[in-house]
């Protein structure tokens, strides 16, 4: 399952720096437009910015794999892979009754940043979690210019 030329972030060494964040009391989190947020900022080493700085899109993509919504959505898909039969891979809806249409993500209903048909970024990394594929770091570059909304 391991591509070398997709790296999983779960293996990336912002997961240490990530946990150690935690551990040492510093609060972490995006903005609504993909700004990443660590406080307080004033306790940040400049040794321990510059790490920060080498792994940050590693560290966004992972602080969005803890959101709230992703984690609902990710036990919902996992549930149904788990109940499909094998070889059989499920649609992966959020919600059984949304319909397709533009500007709408046709899993959850969440509003999409703009009018196109397809999923928000909430669905899109949760199924992703859901089969254990991996997350390539790089993601949050491809989740922020969705505009998270
Ligand atoms: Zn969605």
């Amino acid at each position: 399952m391991a591509n070398p030329l997709a790296p999983d972030v779960f293996d990336s060494p912002a997961v240490g720096i990530l946990c150690d964040l935690e551990r040492d009391g510093f609060r972490v989190e995006l903005t609504a437009d993909g700004t990443l947020i660590i406080a307080p900022r004033s306790r940040l080493t400049p040794k321990r910015m510059q790490a920060i700085a080498d792994v940050k899109d590693a560290i966004k993509v992972l602080v969005r794999c803890c959101d709230d919504g992703v984690v609902a959505r990710r036990d919902v898909f996992r549930a149904q892979l788990d109940a499909a039969p094998a070889a059989a891979v499920p649609a992966f809806l959020f919600k059984s009754d949304v319909p397709y249409t533009r500007g709408v993500c046709f899993s959850c209903g969440d509003r999409l940043p703009e009018a196109r048909v397809g999923r928000c970024w909430r669905c899109a990394l949760a199924w992703r979690l859901a089969c254990r594929l991996p997350i390539p770091a790089d993601l949050a570059t491809a989740l922020d210019t969705a505009k998270v909304a």
